[in-house]
């Protein structure tokens, strides 16, 4: 069972291959769409299993983010 993800590539719900030997910043993860082929980066908060009461939209940059651990993209952008 792979992580569900809504691709920027073939806007589909679809599953997503974590590439795992890529380096990227806390709470973003390196993936390839299993149905595109598309490669990316995707914030870890918006993960298709992920409840959305567990996440909230950032309030400066809009992104999503885990409920009390604050915004994984404030914190790559430097605001
Ligand atoms: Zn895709
Ligand atoms: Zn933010």
């Amino acid at each position: 069972m792979h992580p569900q993800f809504k691709c920027n590539g073939c806007k589909g719900k679809t599953e997503f291959l974590w590439l795992e030997q890529l380096d990227t910043p806390e709470g973003f993860k390196a993936y390839q769409c299993m149905s595109c082929g598309c490669v990316g980066v995707k914030n870890i908060a918006e993960a298709l299993h992920i409840p959305d009461s567990s996440i909230d939209r950032c309030i400066k940059c809009g992104g999503w983010q885990f409920l009390g651990s604050g915004c994984h993209t404030c914190a790559l952008i430097g605001a």
